[in-house]
């Protein structure tokens, strides 16, 4: 599916299959998940994305022919194809452990054609080996919702009592881990989405309610996965002294202005940005053994139009899927 003009449905099209480079993978893609970040770029909330442009960076699928120079894969193998697709491992950034930074990354379904396809390419240096005991369709959500969520976790810090505001594909996974390491999930939900947070219950979450509502007790750390400026106010309000609001997502409304006494008291205001590789192997090697469940809703390729819209809507709950 095809990308051909910003805020327009995608199009089927019929294109010839890419020959891998040299480094790359041809890879026949079995699932990829869908991501609030491929909404954001279909409307054109995000600067200068490849066009056309295959969406889709959840990628599953298995090595069908690889270019010269691959020594970490052979033809058959089952990979992982995150956002991050390509960095050049010489800037700054990149020679800090911090490639997640990289001034001149590529990201897979942006910048890069992805996964909402039945082949894709693949830089092999940036493709994950899955963990066995998941499937196909279980294993995609974790290869953004997952490792995002991962990376928003850790920047987190040790929190006792963690508030998560937006429970869909990123929260849902990454409350399973919070559980599991022994922290305090308060859920956040859309004011009134009772079955969203009945969902975030039946995960673990000792609370969960309204984002309007304020949490019983002053929170360690929240984690802000849904895409407006405006929880970060609230989610300040609701840490405590030294507390940490964690922005989880690619794209956010502008936050409002607020008074200087919400950010005292050494309270901290952070983002999340893209993955680095070793993001992915740690939270690969994690997942079975919490383990992490993914919540998946699957969708042919062709229906892709009608999973962006289930997710503008609010109206998944866990992830969505496309089977190719
Ligand atoms: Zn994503
Ligand atoms: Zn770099």
């Amino acid at each position: 599916m095809v990308l051909e003009q910003l805020g327009k449905p995608l199009q089927l099209r019929d294109l010839p299959t890419p020959v891998p480079g040299p480094g790359q993978l041809l890879v026949r893609v079995a699932a990829c998940a869908v991501c609030r970040t491929d909404l954001h770029i279909v409307d054109g909330e995000l600067p200068n994305p490849k066009l056309p442009l295959i969406p889709g960076h959840e990628i599953v699928g298995y090595v069908n022919e690889i270019g010269a120079d691959v020594d970490n894969f052979s033809a058959g193998d089952r990979v992982g194809i995150p956002w991050l697709g390509w960095t050049d491992g010489e800037c700054p950034y990149c020679r800090s452990h911090r490639e997640n930074l990289c001034d001149f990354a590529r990201f897979t379904g942006y910048t890069i054609d992805g996964g909402y396809a039945e082949f894709t390419i693949a830089d092999a240096r940036f493709c994950f080996r899955l963990p066995d005991e998941y499937d196909d369709i279980s294993a995609a959500p974790l290869l953004c919702a997952g490792l995002l969520g991962y990376r928003s976790l850790k920047k987190a810090g040790d929190p006792l009592r963690l508030g998560i505001y937006g429970f869909g594909a990123a929260a849902h996974l990454i409350a399973q881990v919070a559980r599991y390491e022994g922290r305090q999930v308060f859920a956040f939900t859309r004011p009134g989405d009772k079955a969203g947070q009945e969902f975030a219950r039946k995960l673990g979450a000792v609370w969960a309610d309204g984002s309007d509502q304020m949490p019983p007790e002053k929170l360690d750390a929240a984690i802000i996965f849904a895409p407006a400026g405006e929880l970060v106010l609230i989610a300040l309000r609701a840490v405590t002294k030294g507390g940490i609001v964690v922005c989880g997502g690619i794209h956010m409304s502008d936050i409002p202005s607020f008074p200087y006494a919400d950010l005292w008291g050494e309270r901290t205001i952070c983002s999340v940005a893209n993955l680095t590789r070793e993001d992915g192997k740690e939270f690969l090697a994690l997942a079975p053994r919490v383990p992490v469940q993914t919540q998946t809703q699957t969708f042919p390729l062709e229906e892709a139009n009608t999973a962006l819209d289930r997710l503008r809507s609010g109206q998944l709950e866990g992830a969505a899927v496309l089977l190719i």
